[in-house]
């Protein structure tokens, strides 16, 4: 039988780089994999059911909390995201490592609910980066942009709650931090 994947939790303000970095590493490495979530947020354009989330009505969310389905779950900027439990013990049980793209009430409840996991806050180069970021992505509206920035202050200051710190400047090397990161958890 193969061995327990990691469990790996990716944190970092709305506009940080997340999932860049996530794209890079599931191309770097097959032993890797990363949870799709529950979202009660409309999708973006090009966003895809079942790639980037799967989509659900409030009623549904609500639904699928009452039946236990999510291993956490949190409201963010007005909406619900969650992670479905079954798929992420499936891939854990099957050796891989499994990412969770969550955010820092997220995070930090899996921390609590598996202390095993291992933790990475990703932080912009700075915060003029993450808003113009956030600005330059021109999917949402001014008032979502303010939201998120004021989420990411406080967000920001809880980056030392993580075992691991990455400031994502260059890409190559926030990946290969990363890599790094996950070959020497996997040895214990
Ligand atoms: P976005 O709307 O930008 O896709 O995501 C907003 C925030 O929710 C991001 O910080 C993202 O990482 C986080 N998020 C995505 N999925 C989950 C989840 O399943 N649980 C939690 N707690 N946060 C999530």
């Amino acid at each position: 039988m193969s061995r327990r994947g990691l469990l790996i939790v990716l944190s970092g303000p709305s506009g940080c780089g997340k999932g860049t970095v996530v794209g890079k590493l599931l191309t770097a490495r097959n032993d890797v994999c990363v949870s799709v979530s529950c979202t009660t947020r409309a999708p973006r354009e090009g966003e895809r059911e079942g790639v980037h989330y799967f989509y659900k009505s409030r009623e549904q969310f609500a639904d699928m909390i009452r039946d236990n389905a999510f291993l956490e779950y949190a409201e963010y900027s007005g909406n619900y995201y969650g992670t479905p439990k079954a798929w992420v013990e499936e891939r854990l049980a099957d050796g891989m490592h499994v990412i969770l793209e969550i955010d820092v009430q997220g995070g930090q409840n899996i921390m609590r609910l598996c202390p095993d996991a291992v933790s990475v806050f990703l932080l912009p180069p700075s915060v003029d980066v993450l808003k113009a970021r956030l600005v330059g992505r021109c999917t949402e509206s001014t008032e979502v942009v303010q939201q998120r920035m004021d989420a990411a202050v406080w967000e920001l200051s809880q980056a030392d709650t993580y075992h691991y710190q990455v400031i994502n400047d260059d890409l190559e090397t926030t990946v290969a931090e990363i890599n790094a990161i996950i070959d020497r958890e996997q040895i214990y």
